[in-house]
């Protein structure tokens, strides 16, 4: 079963390589979706093997990519982010470093310009998604918690009890679009993002 599973898993990603090299020119966006545990951040992770990858994790699911090899490993910059229902960072964060422009986005809360964080001197990575080269996918894992995380975001003044009505799924709907949301994962190369 899993020698069945790893063979599949190669045609997959030999149809995303294919598929993302004949596109270069123009950049193109990919989506991996599938049930959860089928391995998709784990596909998606393979593509070490031809591209560097900055890898948003929203849901913790990167640990698979431990399982790479190192080479493969040092291909990925990986910025987690730690979104909860509570603290729906994801939303507010993917939103802003995906215009252009370099962003400070701190390790400890997943946020741009963390007044904390600069205070204190914690960590702080510095993202520019505009500025990557075509060898460089930009993976969002996954947008069913992006979804989630705009959907907390627009409701987090509300009561526990509160149902989200037009008033929330409109803009939800819109900001996922704006965001080229659609389904799990999103593949994609940095020349779109010149685009929008
Ligand atoms: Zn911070």
């Amino acid at each position: 079963m899993e020698k069945q599973f790893l063979k599949f898993l190669v045609l997959c990603i030999n149809f995303l390589h294919e598929t993302l090299r004949s596109r270069t020119a123009a950049g193109t966006t990919s989506y991996v979706f599938g049930d959860p545990k089928v391995g998709k951040s784990e596909l998606v992770g393979e593509l070490t093997k031809y591209f560097n990858l900055f890898w948003f994790s929203l849901d913790g699911g990167h640990s698979v990519l431990y399982k790479l090899p190192a080479a493969q490993q040092e291909k990925i910059r990986l910025i987690v982010l730690p979104d909860t229902g509570d603290y729906p960072i994801a939303a507010e964060t993917c939103r802003k470093v995906m215009k252009p422009g370099a962003y400070q986005v701190c390790l400890q809360h997943g946020k741009v310009s963390c007044f904390l964080c600069l205070k204190e001197k914690n960590p702080i990575e510095e993202i520019n998604l505009h500025a990557l080269d075509l060898d460089w996918i930009i993976v969002w894992d996954n947008l069913s918690q992006l979804g989630d995380s705009i959907m907390n975001h627009l409701t987090k003044d509300k009561e526990d009890t509160f149902k989200p009505g037009w008033d929330e799924y409109m803009p939800q709907g819109q900001l996922l679009t704006n965001s080229l949301v659609a389904f799990s994962i999103l593949l994609r190369i940095t020349s779109v993002l010149h685009t929008q």
